[in-house]
């Protein structure tokens, strides 16, 4: 890939830059040969529309990665989409339109008309974003992005890729920052802060000087977002498989606090803690390590699960009568659960199944060391809907502690017998704790 065009890219807002950066990439195109999202472009690009792939996949591309989706920007508007899809497309989205052109019954390309900078705000010296919905030139289109590495456009067919933003030389300098003043770019979307805690880990980049001073100055701002896309944030980048870093970077700008202020204040302040919190940390620290690998291994992570992990250890301290931090003596267990979780679900608008899952998830920790009841029978509680889960958190956890392995290999292996039993055999186990239910 050679650049035949060098700019220093627009690090303002205001006119667009005026020619941007021009690479071959017909390496890259050679390599996405039969992506349907090619398909769409080339319709497009045949009737007279401009058309690009766009964000993460172009970015994904051009480090070697396998992006998730391949999205589709266009002058094309909505209806007009529309018109040369006729069979296989609708329009979605009520605030800002898109459309979906399908293909088979796996591939969606997300085609959307580019989009100008937002003029809207909601309030004179508040710069949070209410409106985003006017449409724009390709280049408008790339400077309203959020990140540079996110900004750039790929042309399949002239094979070039054009970059208005800055973005190609980001990407090779390993540099993370925003498109524009960071200083306006952060405030009018806080949700940007975890996005570029997400990108930075994932992709190994350096968070620029001034990007990450916005992102520590606008850290509360972030409890103005929407709760919903707080929260996907967070679990995305506990199950981006980079946990770790993403969570050392939260808590260093000062994000945990606002978007997870119980477990920010159960790990105690950032520096200087004292010995009980040290520990906290480092055992924390210890269980997203594991998850990580976890990841890495291929194991998929719920959001029950998520939640269970981020709050299992809270719910210990809270639970025991002489570190409960809350007023009255504690309930079990569950009940203890209950209330840690109560707060984060009401903020979070997290589904009540969820949150009822992640409850049961860690008060089943208890049941894998604790003796067994006369009551208990094990086979019927490995069958239980969240027993899966609720073993892999108390992996991750023997991983953390380094210690427990032989009650989980005896779990694992209760587990592989109790999925072999049959119907009439696990009815034989339900009779049995009934019956010792009647007894008692
Ligand atoms: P991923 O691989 O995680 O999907 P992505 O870059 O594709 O990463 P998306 O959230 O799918 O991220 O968004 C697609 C593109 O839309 C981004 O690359 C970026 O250009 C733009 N974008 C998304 N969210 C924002 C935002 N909050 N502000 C500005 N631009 C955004
Ligand atoms: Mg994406």
């Amino acid at each position: 890939m050679s650049r035949n065009n060098h700019n220093k890219g627009n690090r303002s807002r205001g006119p667009e830059p005026p020619s941007p950066d021009v690479i071959d990439a017909s390496d890259i195109v050679d390599s996405i040969d039969g992506e349907p999202s090619l398909r769409v472009i080339s319709r497009l690009q045949r009737n007279g529309f401009e058309a690009y792939l766009v964000g993460g996949c172009v970015r994904d591309l051009l480090v070697g990665l396998t992006p998730k989706d391949f999205d589709v920007a266009t002058s094309a508007h909505p209806r007009q989409v529309r018109r040369l899809f006729p069979r296989n497309s609708h329009v979605i989205g009520r605030r800002f339109r898109l459309v979906h052109v399908r293909y088979g019954s796996q591939s969606v390309i997300e085609t959307a008309t580019f989009r100008a900078a937002p003029q809207e705000t909601s309030g004179e010296d508040d710069l949070l974003i209410v409106e985003d919905n006017t449409y724009g030139t390709a280049a408008e289109d790339a400077m309203r992005r959020d990140f540079t590495v996110n900004g750039m456009l790929l042309d399949p067919y002239r094979r070039q890729i054009i970059d208005h933003v800055g973005g190609l030389r980001d990407l090779e300098d390993g540099v993370l920052r925003t498109i524009g003043n960071p200083f306006i770019r952060i405030p009018e979307d806080p949700v940007r802060i975890l996005r570029a805690i997400k990108f930075a880990t994932r992709l190994g980049l350096r968070i620029e000087e001034d990007t990450w001073e916005a992102m520590c100055d606008g850290a509360e701002d972030l409890s103005r977002s929407a709760p919903p896309r707080v929260t996907e944030e967070i679990l995305r980048l506990m199950r981006s498989g980079t946990a770790l870093g993403a969570f050392n970077k939260m808590r260093h700008c000062g994000v945990l606090g606002v978007v997870l202020p119980d477990l920010d204040e159960f790990l105690g302040e950032v520096e200087g803690a004292d010995r009980i919190h040290e520990k906290r940390v480092s055992n924390f620290r210890a269980l997203l390590e594991a998850l990580d690998s976890s990841v890495h291994d291929g194991v998929d992570v719920s959001t029950a699960s998520c939640l269970a992990l981020l709050f299992h250890d809270i719910v210990e301290v809270e639970a025991n009568p002489s570190t409960r931090t809350q007023r009255g003596k504690p309930g079990d267990f569950h009940t203890v659960a209950g209330e840690v979780l109560e707060d984060m679900a009401s903020n979070a608008r997290l589904s009540r199944r969820d949150v009822g899952r992640a409850r049961r998830i860690i008060y089943q920790q208890r049941i894998f060391t604790a003796p067994f009841g006369r009551r208990f029978r094990p086979a019927l509680f490995c069958l239980s809907e969240e027993f899966p889960e609720s073993l892999d958190l108390f992996r991750l956890r023997c991983e953390a502690e380094g210690e427990g392995w032989d009650l989980y290999k005896a779990w694992e292996e209760r587990y592989e017998s109790a999925i072999t039993l049959d119907d009439d055999e696990v009815e034989s186990e339900r009779r049995q704790a009934r019956r010792r239910r009647r007894r008692k």
